[in-house]
C-alpha cells in the first residue's frame, strides 16, 4: 500500500508549496487567491496528491471540492477583493472586507443559533445543538477544523474567524450533566468541524466519561466525520490509529452502538486502497459506518456517481444513508441544484442500485421544521406536485407526515415551495404550529406534553 504518508496542511499563503497548482492557469490561481481570503481554505497532502484528478482541473469533482473558485463570489464581491488585493493592501484591510462579505452570505441557515441551542439552568449551551428529541449534537472545541475544507462546507462560518458566530464546548462536565437532565436523549453525535482532527487521548476524554458515568439513556455515540475521505491514514498508520479503534470498541463493549457517521461526496474518494482499509479497519471494531454528503452541482451532481458511490459503500461495508440538498448559505448560488433535479438524480441513482444500497435517504433539506425530503413527484387531478416527508421534525409528531407542494423546476429551497392545491400553509406552518423561539426549554415541554 501507497502512502504512510506524515499529515502536510496548506493554507492561503502556502499555495506556492504545491507543485501541481503552480502549473494551474494565471486566472484559476488568481480565483483560488481571491475567494480563499473571503470563504475558508485548507487542503491536505493526501488530497492533493493521491484525490484530486489534476490533468482534468479545474473540473475535477474532488479539485472542486476542496480549492475556492471563481463562481462562489458574486462579480461584484470578486473584483472588490481582487483589486484590493492586487492594490498590495494590508492584510487588516483585506480582513476588513472579508467580513463585510461574510455577513451577506447567510452564516447561519436554518435558525440554527436562535433555535437550536439548548439551555441548562439558564445558562446557554454554547457548544450543543439539541433539534431532533432523540439526538444532541456536541461540539467538542479541540475538533472543530477538519483535514480539509469543503469549498460547499454549511459550517463554515466557524472557520473564518468570526468569533461569536463559534459553536464550541471545552469541557466534556456539561455535556454530561445535560444528559443526565435529558433522558429522551438516546444518541449523541459528536461533530464539528472534524471530531476526527482530535488526537485519539482528547477525543477519548469526551467519550469515556460519557461510557464511565451511569448513563443507561445514552445508546449511541455518533462520530460525524470527514477523515475516512480525506485523511484514512487516520485509522490506518497514524501514530494513534490503533488507540482510536480501541476506543470505538471501548464503545461497542458498553453496549453500546457507535455509529461513525462518513462523509464521502464523490467515489474517487473510496478509489484508493487505503481508503477501503480504513474502513475495513473500523469495521473490525463493530462500529458501523453510515454514509452521508450532500449533492453538489460541479462535484457530484451525477446520477452514475451516485450509483458507485452508494454501491462501493456496501462493497466495504457500510450503509449509505443521507443525500442532503446544499443549504442556502455560503456559496451557495455556485453549488445548488434545483429541488426537480436533485430528485431526479436521486431516482436515477436509486434505480441503478440493488435494495441493499436503498437505505439511502433523501435529497432531505435540513430546514427549519426539520428534515425534509422530496419523496416523489406525482401528477394528481391534473397538477403535477412535489411529495415531500419530514425525515424528522422539529416537534415530533412532525416526523413521517407528507405534504403536497406545487412542481416548480426552479425551487432550490423549502422556502421556495408553495403549497398545492391552492393550501395557504404546510402543516408545519400553520398558525397553531407556530415555531417557538425560545428553544430548549420550551420544547422540552411540548416533548413532554407529548410523550
Ligand atoms: C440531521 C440532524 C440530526 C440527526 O438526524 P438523524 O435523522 O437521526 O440522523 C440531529 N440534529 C440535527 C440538528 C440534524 O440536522
Amino acid at each position: 500500500m501507497k502512502s504512510a504518508q506524515t499529515y502536510q496542511v496548506f493554507h492561503r499563503k502556502q499555495l506556492d508549496k504545491i507543485p501541481q497548482v503552480r502549473s494551474l492557469s494565471a486566472e484559476v490561481r488568481e480565483a483560488i487567491n481571491v475567494v480563499s481570503a473571503v470563504l475558508p481554505f485548507r487542503v491536505n497532502n493526501y488530497v492533493v496528491d493521491e484525490l484530486i484528478d489534476w490533468s482534468r482541473a479545474p473540473d475535477d469533482p474532488i479539485f472542486q471540492l476542496t480549492f475556492p473558485q471563481r463562481g462562489m463570489l458574486d462579480e461584484q464581491d470578486y473584483e472588490r477583493m481582487r483589486a484590493l488585493i492586487a492594490s498590495g493592501a494590508e492584510e487588516k484591510a483585506v480582513k476588513a472586507l472579508a467580513q463585510e462579505i461574510q455577513v451577506g452570505l447567510n452564516p447561519h441557515p436554518g435558525g440554527q443559533l436562535e433555535k437550536n441551542v439548548p439551555s441548562l439552568a439558564g445558562e446557554a449551551m454554547r457548544g450543543m445543538q439539541h433539534k431532533y428529541r432523540q439526538t444532541l449534537l456536541f461540539f467538542p472545541a479541540q475538533g472543530q477544523t477538519c483535514h480539509t475544507y469543503c469549498t460547499y462546507c454549511f459550517r463554515w462560518a466557524q472557520f473564518v474567524g468570526i468569533e461569536d458566530l463559534k459553536f464550541f464546548e471545552k469541557e466534556a462536565a456539561p455535556l454530561l450533566r445535560y444528559l443526565k437532565k435529558h433522558p429522551e436523549v438516546s444518541d449523541v453525535l459528536f461533530t464539528g468541524g472534524d471530531p476526527l482532527v482530535m488526537r485519539t487521548a482528547i477525543l477519548s476524554r469526551y467519550i469515556d466519561l460519557l461510557l464511565n458515568s451511569d448513563l443507561d439513556s445514552l445508546r449511541t455515540i455518533r462520530i460525524g466525520s470527514k477523515a475516512p475521505a480525506y485523511w484514512p491514514q487516520r485509522f490506518v498508520t497514524d501514530p494513534d490509529a490503533d488507540d482510536l479503534l480501541r476506543l470505538f470498541e471501548r464503545v461497542v463493549a458498553s453496549g453500546r452502538h457507535l455509529a461513525l457517521m462518513a462523509h464521502y461526496s464523490h467515489p474517487a474518494e473510496l478509489e484508493t486502497d487505503i481508503a477501503k482499509e480504513a474502513l475495513r479497519r473500523i469495521v473490525a471494531t463493530g462500529a458501523t459506518v453510515r454514509c452521508q454528503a450532500p449533492l453538489i452541482r460541479h462535484v457530484n451532481d451525477r446520477a452514475d456517481d451516485w450509483a458507485k458511490l452508494w454501491q462501493m459503500q456496501v462493497e466495504n461495508g457500510a450503509v449509505p444513508y443521507y443525500m442532503f440538498v446544499e443549504r442556502d448559505t455560503g456559496a451557495h448560488h455556485y453549488f445548488e441544484l434545483p429541488l426537480a433535479r436533485a430528485y431526479e438524480i436521486f431516482s436515477d441513482a436509486y434505480s441503478q442500485v440493488s435494495g441493499l444500497a436503498r437505505t439511502v435517504r433523501g435529497p432531505s433539506m435540513s430546514a427549519n421544521p426539520g428534515k425534509m425530503c422530496i419523496d416523489g413527484v406525482a401528477d394528481i387531478a391534473g397538477r403535477k406536485v412535489f411529495v415531500l416527508k419530514c425525515l424528522q421534525g422539529r416537534k415530533p409528531r412532525w416526523s413521517n407526515q407528507v405534504a403536497l407542494a406545487e412542481y416548480d423546476t426552479k425551487a432550490v429551497w423549502l422556502d421556495d415551495l408553495k403549497p398545492a392545491f391552492g393550501e395557504k400553509n404546510f402543516f408545519w406552518d400553520r398558525p397553531e404550529e407556530e415555531i417557538l423561539h425560545d428553544a430548549a426549554s420550551q420544547r422540552h415541554q411540548i416533548w413532554a406534553a407529548e410523550a
